[in-house]
């Protein structure tokens, strides 16, 4: 097992998330939710269990909206700075989609895959295989 920590950008929220093994790399997503929420053109994820997600600093407000799968998608994000650690994709059971490019160690990661591949920007290339 391995712990990584993430801390919002203003410092009122501080978290851990633990993985089984080594981050296998961040999973790019296009959807056009994520453009939104980043203000980027995708985000970087890696997909653990809720159960592995802990808050270790402050409080975390909820924004919830409807996926494409007409489920509910709860984002967590901290209610002063607007960071937002990870979200739970109803759809996904008990898994969190955590927000890995926040973790210590983020840019040696590399790069798993990336989904909405559709949704893409036409400037922006293609880096690592389509998952979906
Ligand atoms: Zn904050
Ligand atoms: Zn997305």
């Amino acid at each position: 097992m391995l712990t990584y920590t993430g801390k919002c950008h203003c410092g009122q929220t501080e978290w851990e998330v633990v993985t089984d093994d080594k981050i296998e790399g961040h999973i790019l997503c296009h959807c056009s939710a994520c453009k939104k929420l980043s203000g980027g053109e995708y985000t970087l994820n890696i997909v653990v269990p809720k159960d592995q997600c802990k808050l270790t600093k402050g409080e975390l407000k909820e924004y919830v909206y409807k996926g494409d799968s007409g489920n509910e998608v709860i984002c967590y994000y901290c209610p002063n700075c607007t960071t937002h650690p990870w979200h739970h994709q109803k759809v996904q059971g008990e898994k969190f989609v955590v927000r890995s490019g926040l973790l210590e160690g983020a840019d040696s990661f590399g790069v798993f895959g990336e989904v909405y591949g559709k949704e893409r920007w036409s400037f922006q290339p293609g880096v690592a295989k389509d998952l979906a």
